[in-house]
């Protein structure tokens, strides 16, 4: 997760040309760490429950997490960009504290709490369904979902936010 350029975990040099893979955790157990954990950079109650352990060791340890730069083409072209369901979203607001650009302040606003529903840019979004893992409501469907409700219920994940500003 480099923002597209490679480093010595990658295999591959700056000038695209494959070469050896540094193994972080080897290397950093042989600098005298001994609690070193490696965590999917986007399954975030993985590494909630990673740091939680790490942190309760009286001595460093290293948290290593592990994703390819999710702009990369590769990436972008591998997952589809995920929506808001309007009927569920509360405009509660913790997915835009993730800092995700391509989530958006809808115009359309929350009946009871008169705050703005989320929106999704599908231009900005990776499809990394962070977001989706955070929300209380389940208002982001993850592909899985998406899919599911295609072959089941057509009709249930149907109605996207679209009004942004
Ligand atoms: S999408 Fe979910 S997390 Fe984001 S504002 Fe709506 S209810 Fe809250
Ligand atoms: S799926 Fe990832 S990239 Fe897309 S809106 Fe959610 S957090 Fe942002």
């Amino acid at each position: 997760m480099t923002g597209h350029q490679p480093n010595p975990g990658t295999g591959f040099t700056l000038q695209q040309q494959a070469t050896e893979v540094i193994e972080l955790e080897p290397l950093v157990r042989a600098l005298g760490i001994h609690h070193v954990a490696t965590i999917d950079a986007y399954d975030v109650d993985g590494l909630e429950n990673a740091y939680k352990d790490l942190m309760s060791h009286e001595e460093p340890a290293v948290l290593v997490a592990r994703r390819e730069c999710a702009l990369l083409p590769e990436a972008r072209r591998r997952w589809v960009p995920l929506h808001v369901v309007e009927e569920k979203c509360t405009g509660c607001g913790i997915c835009f504290r993730i800092g995700c650009p391509a989530i958006l302040k809808s115009e359309e606003m929350d009946e009871k709490s008169r705050k703005p529903l989320a929106l999704i840019d599908p231009a900005q979004c990776t499809g990394c369904e962070v977001c989706s893992q955070l929300c209380p409501h389940d208002a982001i469907p993850n592909r899985d979902q998406i899919r599911l409700a295609e072959e089941h219920q057509p009709a249930t994940f149907s109605t996207p936010v679209t009004g942004g500003s």
